[in-house]
């Protein structure tokens, strides 16, 4: 059997229920493992040791009383943007390095209320500008597969947590990729739920209009199971869905088998060869049980990297102006560069006599975009495509080319513009065994579908049941 902390939420529920193990000794193996692998990795910004215990403990109590909860003693990361009332939220930034919040997000609160442990908060790329990790005022987060290779970001701690055994799960954003960027790159499954399927009520906000709410998980069937605690609608959110919460777990065993639509855009030149062979592999995979595939096109794909900075630069620059350091956290001076690079392009496309020349513009191509996909789902089920057009690269090697950084986001931003979910899911790995995954991605509200198709293909193969040799 693997070590406690190494299971799944699945086998976790089941061994807590059974008795084989309490959540104290879950916890307490999650906090061992963060401690032994954490001065190398740098997951966590803040590390809830002792409030973590405390609530094993009460949930001990609660399963010696029989009491039956979705994740009654599992422990949970979340990334430093949500807001845990009383434990330390950073967004991994400087300005609010020591800010202490009076109340939880809606996430963090149902997640607590499903009997989940907080075992800590985990490092990104401050205010989850980035795709490398590497943006963050605590220091990079490196990739257990191999420490010299970026994660992937913005929520690099939680993906790597994942990854690393150091949680069985963790939540995530994803405005532009920063949830399935770093689970291609470290092995896991990363959900991008739908835009408005889960609250973004309490969590720091970067692009509101794209922000999403979302999790790592080793399998598709956590995913799932995550997802029937989290979705939902809220009343603190106003973007939020006023859709019933499926039950998720079913969805999962439900055998459907559908059309697949391969884009051309995503397959063409700069995607690196064996990520290509390995989503090939993959869809073989599927063709082999009788899913149909399809090519189709969606044209607009590169012109929504444009929009898609445009869009979050001029929603960035709104946010960002709360911290001004009189309420609260530090003064404007403690932003980073890539915060003030973001401030200060996108004040530029929303000033007057730029405005229509950029955001409008940008509006107009993300219409586009959106068109392109609803084009797709009328001819196909769902859409399988790389997740990012390159391995993980090494730590440093993009810093200094904004650029370049932003161009790793050219296959995750038009999913995001399109307000649409996507599931990315482990599926191979490089030659020089760093790992890579393919992201399912469907209609709004699909993500039963994707979930479904997601658990088919990991029932077909081993790659998520690898792990990092740290
Ligand atoms: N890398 C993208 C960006 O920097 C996505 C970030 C995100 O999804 N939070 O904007």
């Amino acid at each position: 059997m693997n070590k406690l902390n190494q299971l799944t939420i699945k086998q976790a529920k089941d061994g807590l229920k059974e008795k084989k193990f309490s959540s104290v000794e879950l916890t307490q193996a999650c906090l061992d493992e963060i401690e032994r692998v954490d001065k190398t990795i740098n997951a966590f910004i803040t590390v809830t040791k002792d409030y973590a215990l405390t609530k094993a403990k009460e949930a001990d109590q609660l399963l010696a009383q029989g009491a039956i909860k979705p994740l009654l003693g599992i422990p949970i990361a979340f990334k430093d943007l949500y807001l845990t009332r009383g434990i330390r939220t950073t967004a991994a930034s400087r300005v609010l390095k020591d800010y202490i919040p009076q109340y939880s997000s809606t996430v963090v609160e149902k997640i607590e209320n499903a009997g989940a442990v907080i075992i800590g908060k985990t490092n990104s790329d401050a205010w989850a500008h980035g795709s490398s990790g590497e943006n963050s005022d605590f220091g990079s987060t490196k990739n257990p597969w191999n420490i010299h290779k970026i994660p992937g970001g913005s929520s690099s701690g939680s993906a790597t947590a994942v990854s690393a055994s150091c949680s069985p799960a963790a939540m995530g954003t994803d405005t532009g990729g920063s949830i399935r960027l770093p689970a291609s790159f470290t092995n896991t499954v990363g959900l991008k739920p739908t835009y408005g399927r889960v609250s973004r009520y309490g969590v720091v906000a970067m692009a509101s209009s794209l922000d999403t709410m979302g999790h790592f998980t080793k399998t598709v069937e956590d995913s799932a199971l995550l997802l029937s605690v989290t979705a939902g609608k809220d009343k603190q959110d106003a973007t939020s869905l006023d859709v019933p919460v499926p039950d998720y777990a079913n969805e999962l065993i439900k055998n459907r088998i559908v059309t697949i639509g391969l884009a051309k855009e995503y397959f063409s030149e700069g995607i690196n060869e064996e990520i290509k062979s390995s989503l090939e592999q993959a869809v073989n995979k599927l063709k082999s049980k009788g899913f149909e595939i399809k090519e189709i096109g969606l044209p607009h794909t590169k012109a929504a990297l444009a929009a898609y900075y445009i869009i979050v630069f001029s929603e960035v620059s709104s946010n960002l102006s709360r911290y001004d350091g009189i309420r609260y956290g530090n003064d404007r001076s403690y932003f980073g560069d890539e915060a003030k690079r973001r401030i200060m392009l996108g004040t530029y496309s929303l000033s007057a006599g730029y405005y229509d020349a950029y955001y409008l513009k940008a509006s107009k191509v993300q219409t586009l975009v959106k068109q392109d996909f609803e084009n797709a789902f009328k001819q196909v089920d769902v859409l399988i495509g790389p997740v990012s057009p390159t391995l993980p690269f090494n730590l440093g090697e993009k810093v200094n080319d904004p650029l370049s950084m932003y161009l790793s986001d050219v296959l995750t931003v038009p999913i995001n513009l399109a307000g649409v979910p996507s599931l990315s899911v482990p599926c191979g790995f490089s030659d020089n065994n760093l790992p890579i995954g393919f992201q399912i991605i469907g209609p709004q509200l699909s993500e039963g579908l994707l979930f479904s198709i997601g658990h088919k293909y990991q029932s077909l193969t081993d790659f998520h049941t690898k792990t990092a040799n740290i």
